[in-house]
């Protein structure tokens, strides 16, 4: 057979099998051009999930007659003025995507140019295009497809339902929408009801879209983020670690307005959060990196949706190194989301409204704007470390550990308060179930899980001391013998530099045995049997961790849980006023080191509100 060229119209069907897959690929191109051209407002228009029609229509630059008949040819653009494929500053830039739809759908463009008075149409049918002739029109692009894939009905059978199209195209208007809150956009048609998402125009645009889309829960429990150096600029909002998903769907990235997915930006938010979050938790949040156009390459992929950094590790610290901060900055805030969860639950059934508890998720049930939402807005406190200076530390370890689920009658400590309400977690009243204080605060009241915060507190003076090289240690006269599968034994034997760093000196002591000489002193008279197994099963999955800082925190969080405060204790009225007073003064006291909450708070108008008195 002989080699020939193919003709036109099968080259724009072969690329077009690239760029359109869907109706929601065809919606993501035609927004794309309507943002390029300067649109303020966006009006789609779907039926049938796309599959039948969809229009989107623009107020922006608009095109004549002559750039009409061009912009359905392939390789036409009017986004490479320099032929410079270097620094691409548009979403477009392929000149393919109106070429390619011609190719598999019914094209219609109608557009009228900005200055002039004449409106103009082309349609495209089996990739042929019609002449331009006039049509009336107001400044902007009006874009039909419809019917995609009549022409091709073997595509048309992987499309899915009407409705898993429609949700599809939803998420690209989503998307897109996030990175363009000054644009409005409406989504509408016979398949779905109606999205309006108005253009903003003031400082807070950015949030208010965000919570629009993801949520108000997102709106109140999400931080800022502003950050700059060479060359790169990361803004946006992260959520606080205890508004959480069990997926990554709802972490959003954009890299100079494009909506992406990619490993590097994941990378580096699992890294800022690492010390925050279990390994299967997921924090809400959208970033939005602008890179010097030369710095990321763009044209990975004709969807678009992978970028390629020039230097992945400078973004990816300028992920983990940012968040990290702005993490630390938000305190032991936790999320209001907590708070809410556990409203509902009290909630009489018939009053609890939409709220559907999913036990399975725990505290992180999906938010939805609920009547009690209240920003937390508490001071956040000078972080600092305090040593233990207390008798609760060491209490705790003499009492050894005490069964946490110890069934016994409800037991209420009372007693007269020691501390002040005026503290932001205000003055211990109570110990309930020996396992959670109730404190009074100036307008509520804040139930604490005694031994989640203890361990946050127990872990982050780890850290603090582990950043200045001087964990303390506690030697033993007589060495502890710890007796493991030889498997662990190498494991530690091999980890034994890294586990001094933390204050933990152990040695080989022949097959399958072990020798402690010291354990960390933060952890009091800690149990080093229990503690040198546990140890071993987080050294087991090291290699899951990329950094040496990584792995000792990965152990430091170990050991703290074995240096708390059990549940099951009974606590004195100063201890508890005690435990308070650290966690004010240790950042990220608001979880524990598996992101669970440790401490919500119910405020007044809340607890009136379940007595039905508002
Ligand atoms: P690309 O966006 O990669 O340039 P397209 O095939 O999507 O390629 O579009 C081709 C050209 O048509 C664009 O470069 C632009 O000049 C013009 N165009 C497409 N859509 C619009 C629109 N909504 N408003 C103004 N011009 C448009
Ligand atoms: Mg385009």
């Amino acid at each position: 057979m002989a080699v020939r060229q193919l003709p036109d119209h099968l080259i724009n069907l072969i690329a077009a099998g690239e760029v359109v897959e869907r109706p929601a690929s065809v919606i993501k191109e035609l927004v794309e051009n309507a943002i390029d051209a300067g649109a303020r407002q966006i009006d789609i228009i779907t039926a049938k999930g796309g599959k039948e029609l969809m229009r989107v229509e623009d107020d922006g630059i608009g095109m004549g007659p002559a750039e009409l008949a061009l912009a359905i040819c392939r390789h036409t653009t009017s986004k490479l003025p320099d032929d410079d494929l270097v620094r691409i500053e548009s979403l477009g830039f392929r000149g393919e995507a109106l070429a390619s739809i011609g190719s598999v759908a019914r094209l219609r463009i109608a557009s009228r140019p900005i200055g002039s008075d004449e409106a103009y149409e082309i349609t495209v049918e089996g990739g042929e295009a019609s002449e331009p002739r006039p049509v009336a029109l107001n400044q902007g692009t009006h874009v039909e497809v419809r019917d995609l894939f009549y022409a091709t009905p073997a595509r048309l059978k992987f499309l899915k339902s009407d409705r898993s199209e429609s949700m599809a195209v939803t998420e690209v208007v989503k998307r897109l929408a996030m990175s363009h809150p000054g644009i409005g956009f409406t989504l509408s048609g016979p398949d779905r009801s109606r999205t309006v998402y108005a253009a903003q125009h003031d400082s807070e645009g950015v949030i208010n879209r965000l919570s629009q889309i993801m949520g108000r829960g997102f709106g109140e429990n999400s931080v800022p983020v502003l950050a700059g150096r060479e060359g790169l600029k990361l803004t946006g909002f992260v959520g606080l670690p205890t508004l959480t998903k069990a997926n990554s769907l709802s972490q959003f990235f954009f890299v100079n307005g494009r909506p992406v997915r990619d490993k590097v930006l994941l990378g580096g938010v699992r890294g800022a959060y690492a010390d925050f979050l279990h390994r299967d938790r997921y924090p809400m949040l959208a970033l939005f990196l602008e890179v010097d156009a030369s710095e990321v390459d763009v044209n990975v992929h004709p969807a678009k949706s992978e970028v390629r950094f020039r230097d992945a590790g400078l973004v990816r610290g300028m992920i983990v190194g940012t968040l990290k901060q702005v993490l630390a900055e938000a305190g032991f805030r936790a999320s209001n989301t907590v708070g809410e969860a556990t409203l509902a639950a009290f909630q009489p059934e018939q009053a609890a409204g939409d709220y559907q508890p999913r036990f399975g998720q725990g505290y992180s049930t999906p938010f939805q704007p609920g009547e009690f939402a209240r920003p937390l807005d508490m001071p956040v406190p000078p972080t600092g470390f305090g040593e233990p200076q207390n008798s609760y530390e060491a209490a705790a370890v003499d009492q050894g550990f005490a069964p946490s689920g110890r069934v016994e009658p409800t037991s209420i400590t009372p007693f007269e308060a020691e501390a002040s309400e005026d503290f932001p977690l205000g003055a211990a009243r109570a110990q309930v179930h020996e396992n959670y204080i109730i404190a009074q605060t100036q307008d509520g009241l804040i139930i604490v899980d005694q031994h989640a915060a203890h361990e946050r507190i127990v872990y982050e003076r780890f850290k603090a001391h582990l950043a200045q090289g001087d964990v303390p240690a506690q030697g033993h006269l007589i060495p502890v013998i710890v007796e493991l599968p030889e498997e662990d034994c190498a494991r530690l034997e091999d980890g034994a530099d890294a586990l001094n760093k933390l204050g933990l000196e152990l040695d080989r002591f022949g097959p399958g045995a072990v020798a402690v000489h010291k354990t960390p002193a933060l952890l009091g008279n800690v149990d080093a049997h229990k503690l040198v197994r546990d140890i071993a099963d987080e050294l087991a999955e090291w290699e899951t961790l990329s950094t040496l800082e990584e792995r000792l925190h990965a152990v430091a969080s170990t050991m703290a849980c074995h240096g708390s405060i059990r549940s099951g204790r009974r606590m004195q009225a100063v201890e508890m006023n005690q435990l308070l007073r650290d966690m004010e003064a240790t950042p990220n006291s608001g979880q524990c080191n598996h992101g669970r909450p440790t401490y919500v708070e119910l405020k007044l108008p809340d607890i009136e509100r379940l007595f039905g008195r508002r």
